[in-house]
């Protein structure tokens, strides 16, 4: 990562942006921020102008200017990457949203209320997005979460990618316009939930991990990776420095767990996974950074089966290679190579293999067949008056996607409400 920008740096950046007419970066931003509109403010030094230009579009200003991967989105379609090298948008969003972080934000002015209420259930990126979005169109939120609030961002995304006080930054100014209630919500609670408002969004993400589908998950010693994560960033339960830990799976979520091990001093820290490189879903900067950290990849294996007597003590695999057919990703198959088994040690075992839905009022939707709710252009889902989006309608998708799924289905819900409630 590189390091922050100087008001200096930051204003002879801004000054090599085109301007554009019809700006790519903004339209393949998911949160569709007026990119060149913030960067002339920044360009003449106007960093409050330019935050708050950024935080209109997206609820997440500070996570997303910390964490986007600019690479997929803005960055690769600037129009100054064709004369030399394209604008550093990130980081001229992130220099703009912490300065105004620091300096404190202006005094809120309220949205007039229209008399309208919805629930958001969820506190992460889509449900943060949506709530906000609902209360600038003078809805009255109430947002529902059994953790703090920030979802992902806050609960998984290693420290040193995203702290804590970057977190708290978009939250404190959200908590302005949005009611908070720390609450978990069950089947029950859903009902009287759906009672006393007009509209729900739900937004609960995808809590629980994806099993390994193979003997000796329930030893000790195998960790899925989300409680992995989560109780690294509280500090807990943290390995031995020492350990030998092998991650299963070739996501950014693995990723972020390989390098959280590194960081903590494990000795030697192996990815597992059964395609090849050119497979993984990864951002191409995260896996150059745990690379240069001495994670090592295993690519073209297979886990078969975790040994252990009391606890893990190695993963029998086996080598795979890749067939014609291609999955619903577009990604061909792998298929195991019979006879090719081996067996690496272990301490620690990290199933890193994606997530899916949790919560007993979930099974009141409709679901697709990938298991995740089904909803239609507005978001709707098969519950009237009920929405969705995230992760939760998805799979799993980047924080600015969700942030704009969240803005999109605000709009579905403002049209809902304003042509009476599906009257
Ligand atoms: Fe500026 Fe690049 Fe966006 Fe054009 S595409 S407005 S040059 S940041």
């Amino acid at each position: 990562m590189n390091p922050p920008f100087t008001d200096r740096h930051a204003r002879t950046e801004a000054e090599r942006c085109l301007q554009c007419y019809d700006p790519p970066c903004s339209v393949s931003c998911p949160a569709h921020i007026d990119i060149p509109g913030f960067i002339a403010m920044v360009r003449t030094g106007n960093l409050i102008g330019a935050a708050e230009v950024v935080k209109s579009a997206n609820a997440l200003a500070n996570v997303c200017g910390k964490v986007c991967p600019e690479e997929v989105f803005c960055q690769p379609v600037c129009t100054r990457g064709k004369q030399d090298t394209p604008i550093a948008i990130r980081e001229l969003h992130f220099h703009a949203t912490q300065h105004e972080a620091r300096r404190g934000y202006s005094t809120p002015r309220p949205f007039p209320g229209n008399g309208h209420s919805v629930a958001v259930i969820g506190g992460g990126p889509a449900g943060l997005a949506c709530a906000f979005e609902l209360a600038k169109m003078g809805h009255r939120i109430d947002l529902y979460e059994r953790k703090l609030p920030g979802g992902v961002p806050r609960n998984s995304i290693p420290s040193f990618r995203l702290s804590e006080e970057e977190v708290r930054a978009d939250l404190d100014f959200l908590s302005r316009y949005v009611d908070f209630q720390h609450e978990d919500v069950d089947a029950q609670r859903f009902a009287r939930i759906r009672k006393s408002h007009d509209v729900l969004f739900v937004a609960v993400g995808l809590t629980v991990d994806r099993p390994l589908p193979i003997p000796g998950t329930e030893l000790p010693g195998v960790i899925p990776v989300l409680s992995f994560l989560e109780s690294a960033k509280a500090g807990l339960r943290v390995p031995s420095p020492g350990n030998r830990i092998l991650i299963v799976g070739g996501g950014n979520v693995s990723l972020d767990a390989a390098a959280t091990a590194k960081r903590m001093g494990c000795r030697e820290v192996v990815l597992i996974y059964r395609r090849g490189e050119k497979e993984m879903r990864v951002w191409a900067n995260e896996l150059g950074e745990a690379r240069s950290q001495g994670v090592q990849m295993q690519f073209l294996t297979s886990p078969v089966e975790i040994i252990g007597r009391r606890r893990v003590e190695a993963l029998r695999c086996r080598r795979t290679r890749l067939s014609d057919k291609l999955d619903s990703t577009g990604r061909p198959f792998p298929v195991e190579i019979e006879g090719s088994e081996f067996t690496l040690e272990a301490d620690l075992v990290i199933p890193a293999i994606g997530q899916v839905p949790s919560g007993d009022f979930l099974d009141l939707f409709a679901r697709t067949p990938e298991g995740y709710l089904k909803v239609d252009e507005s978001f709707s889902t098969s519950l009237p008056g009920v929405f969705a989006g995230g992760d939760l309608v998805g799979g799993e998708g980047t924080i600015v996607q969700s942030v704009g799924q969240g803005k999109m289905a605000a709009l579905g819900i403002h049209r809902y409400l304003r042509e009476g409630a599906g009257a």
